[in-house]
């Protein structure tokens, strides 16, 4: 209930979002459509070590994701390329966006790409449509804490573990991302 008056609210604030994704967490039977919002505050500004960390992204509610519009961008390229699916969705690569040596011993790139920190972001939708209400308090002190091999880390290694991207909803895609698009890819 919570969940869902905070998702509506959002959503006033926010306007349109710049696409909606198919996300689950992986013991969830159902898809479910998420918005991703995109905002200039998210943006991967000097004071981001990498361009599109977990830094960038944050999952206020279980139908709402925050993230940069270079972000947002940077997804939209990686799916132009290579299309998830509900059949096909992305997983966060050995379960771990920052442990590469979990990465390549899983036979993926030691670099996470966009679309998998998103996964891992539909991890944590999962968790608040579980947890409720309890995620906020939960969330935003463990999310500190960032993946590892402690309890208190056990929020964030869940979400990686979890999480499920199943591509964009067609037609979802907001003009102003995609007048982004047509310009030359910006540093990544
Ligand atoms: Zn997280």
């Amino acid at each position: 209930m919570v969940d869902r008056v905070f998702s509506a609210w959002f959503r006033w604030l926010g306007g349109a979002p710049c696409f909606r994704i198919y996300g689950k967490a992986r013991p969830e039977a159902d898809w479910h459509i998420i918005d991703v919002f995109a905002t200039h505050r998210r943006n991967s500004g000097s004071s981001w070590p990498a361009p599109f960390f977990r830094g960038t992204c944050i999952t206020w509610t279980s139908q709402v994701i925050a993230v940069g519009w270079d972000f947002a961008e940077s997804v939209l390229r990686e799916q132009a390329d290579d299309p998830a699916s509900r059949d096909r969705p992305v997983a966060v690569a050995g379960g771990r966006i920052g442990d590469w040596k979990r990465r390549v011993a899983a036979g993926a790139s030691s670099q996470t790409s966009a679309c998998e920190v998103l996964a891992h972001e539909c991890g944590h939708t999962g968790q608040v449509r579980r947890l409720g209400v309890a995620y906020w308090p939960i969330g935003g002190t463990l999310t500190l804490f960032r993946e590892g091999p402690h309890w208190y880390n056990r929020f964030e290694n869940q979400a990686s573990e979890e999480g499920l991207f199943g591509g964009i909803v067609n037609g979802s895609v907001c003009a102003e991302l995609m007048e982004r698009l047509q310009r030359p890819a910006t540093e990544e």
